[in-house]
């Protein structure tokens, strides 16, 4: 059947069709601009943007495929984790749809999506692959055998922070505009990634932490350099400053991402969400796998930052591998934890 997936946990709304994996149509709205004068996502704005958005990217996904609702044999929506009210509207939407044209109903977990993003761009994921998920809320590592039937080990997380999250905040201390992240990512090419010489987070301690990220340190340590500057009076070297920051978010994350693969024996590795877009994090890991082996499968930037599309995606595997759907009455879990749900689709049977 067609999917239909609706993505509204944060400030975009999200429409994708997918169908034996293969993505035929997507819409994508955002209330960024919004928010931009209030430096983050407020979430009463983000959740009444969703109330205006949510027809037309549906309606925008389905004139892009060439199809009608009535086209439309499942839903799949995100039930968290996210903001509760922006969640509520995407599934209040996804209920009145599959219930009006009598299709099941299938709540997923947002993380999956990221996921399962990647199988848009480049097919099933192999069994076993290790997957890196790195976004505003999350930096995660896990070991995934069959992401539709749950068979994934979580392997390590953040102890604080998460790696988008050190960028948005740290480029609002660097004065650069909101989304931070693609704004360090922008202005890091002017700079020298070596011209301060940031920290490495749990790249050196105990073996329990060697899946462990923290992030919270390099945020002060950019923040101090900042303000070093600014006590002497000195113009703040930005480009340099973005820079050596995302060398030192790029160096952390690919190193602990291709040592979980040696460990386990893994060939492939994944990397998804948000900051799966940035350039650097992206030729980090491309060097750092071709030197050891390994296959490296990333999305296409426009498939790593949310999307109906990566929803889904997963409404479509969960459909094909016979997943009890969702009862209608199922509710959102704003902190739906990675633990059960990543990948134990929310309001499943
Ligand atoms: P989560 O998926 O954990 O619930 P989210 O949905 O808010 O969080 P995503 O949409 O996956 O997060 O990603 C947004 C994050 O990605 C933001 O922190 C943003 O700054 C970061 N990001 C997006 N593009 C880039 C880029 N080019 N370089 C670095 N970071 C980026
Ligand atoms: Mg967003
Ligand atoms: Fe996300």
């Amino acid at each position: 059947p067609v999917v239909l997936g609706i993505e509204s946990s944060c400030d975009e709304t999200g429409a994708g069709l997918v169908r034996d994996g293969r993505l035929l149509g997507q819409a994508l709205a955002s209330s960024m601009a919004e928010h931009t004068r209030f430096g983050g996502v407020v979430p009463e704005i983000a959740a009444r943007a969703h109330v205006h958005a949510l027809n037309p990217v549906v309606r925008g996904a389905l004139d892009e495929a060439g199809l009608r609702a009535a086209d439309i044999g499942a839903v799949a929506v995100t039930c968290g984790p996210g903001l509760s009210g922006a969640l509520q509207v995407g599934l209040a939407g996804a209920k009145s749809l599959a219930y009006a044209l009598g299709v099941p109903l299938y709540g997923v977990h947002h993380l999956a999506g990221h996921v399962a993003a990647d199988t848009l761009a480049h097919g099933p994921l192999p069994d076993p692959c290790v997957v890196l998920i790195v976004s505003g809320g999350h930096t995660s590592l896990l070991l995934v055998r069959d992401l539709a039937r749950d068979r994934i080990v979580h392997l390590g997380d953040t102890l604080d922070d998460a790696a988008g999250e050190c960028f948005d905040k740290v480029a609002r201390v660097f004065g650069l505009p909101y989304p931070g992240g693609p704004a360090i990512d922008r202005t890091a090419r002017a700079g020298d990634p070596c011209a301060v010489p940031f920290p490495r987070p749990l790249t050196t301690g105990p073996p329990a932490m060697r899946f462990a990220f923290s992030f919270s340190g390099l945020k002060t340590a950019a923040a101090r350099w900042a303000e070093r500057h600014r006590a002497a009076g000195r113009p703040l070297p930005v480009a340099d400053g973005a820079a050596a920051l995302q060398e030192a978010v790029a160096d952390v994350l690919t190193r602990k991402a291709v040592a979980a693969c040696t460990e386990h024996g893994v060939r492939t590795l994944v990397v998804v969400g948000g900051v799966a877009a940035n350039s650097r994090v992206r030729a980090l890991a491309q060097q750092r796998c071709a030197a050891a082996g390994l296959t490296l499968r990333v999305p296409p930037p426009r498939l790593c930052t949310d999307n109906g599309a990566m929803i889904a995606a997963v409404g479509d595997l969960l459909v094909r591998s016979g997943a009890a759907p969702a009862p209608l009455d199922v509710s959102v879990d704003p902190s739906a934890p990675l633990e059960y749900a990543a990948l134990h689709p929310v309001g499943r049977g």
